[in-house]
């Protein structure tokens, strides 16, 4: 009985991926990170560093670790960043923290960072990064979601997608391309990639002994 228990842990036993969601702002990606988290126990959300102020109902610790200028330098200094980068006017970094020890624990991590950080997240880990880029259905469709309230002026909103544009440029530098017509279904695609990237061989570091025993046994 125990021996069978021991045997599937092992067998179970796999490396965790960094699996990295990138988009424009309005193409859906925030509501794409929630349903995931909310759905899936076994991937963590990586919390970043940023210099921006909270927005409304953001909370420190949860959805970014806020941080002073100074604080920011501190980090860089003491090289406590896996990656960090310049977006819109603020710096926003991914600390290190406890992520390798845990994905060595088998522990998915979520990153909700820009192009930059992936590129970089790439060059220094490829094995363990999955990158997915959500696009949005339209040009109208994005203007539609970012012109948010009817006070925003012309220059905000023409500012904001530009914004979007120059992200969505850099879209040819991930592994998978999802366009977001409908977030359910998009929704069932993110997922579906994040469950086949966990069975790569690679990952499955369990496999080696359980496919010696499958080969030693009678
Ligand atoms: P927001 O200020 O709207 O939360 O985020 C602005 C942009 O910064 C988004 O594209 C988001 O993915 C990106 N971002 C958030 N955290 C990080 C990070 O740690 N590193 C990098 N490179 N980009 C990040």
């Amino acid at each position: 009985m125990g021996e069978t228990t021991e045997q599937s842990d092992d067998r179970l036993h796999r490396r965790g991926l960094m699996f990295i969601l990138s988009s424009p702002s309005g193409a859906g990606k925030t509501t794409l990170s929630r349903m995931l988290l909310a759905k899936d126990t076994e991937i963590k959300l990586s919390v970043s560093a940023t210099t921006r102020t909270p927005r409304l109902g953001e909370i420190d610790g949860v959805h970014y670790h806020f941080v002073s200028d100074a604080e920011f330098d501190q980090m860089v200094e003491e090289d406590d960043f896996y990656e960090w980068a310049h977006v819109f006017g603020h710096r926003y970094g991914t600390p290190k923290g406890k992520i390798r020890a845990a994905m060595k624990d088998g522990q998915d991590f979520l990153f909700d960072i820009d192009w930059q950080g992936t590129q970089q997240l790439y060059q220094k880990d490829q094995q363990d990064v999955v990158r997915v880029f959500i696009l949005p259905p339209s040009i109208e469709e994005l203007h539609r979601r970012l012109a948010g309230r009817a006070t925003d002026s012309d220059i905000v909103i023409a500012a904001r997608m530009e914004r979007a544009r120059a992200e969505i440029s850099h879209w040819d530098g991930y592994d998978y391309v999802i366009i977001n017509d409908d977030v359910n279904l998009c929704f069932e695609k993110v997922h579906a990639i994040l469950e086949a990237e966990r069975m790569k061989r690679a990952r499955q570091t369990g496999l080696i002994p359980f496919v010696r025993g499958l080969m030693g046994g009678h």
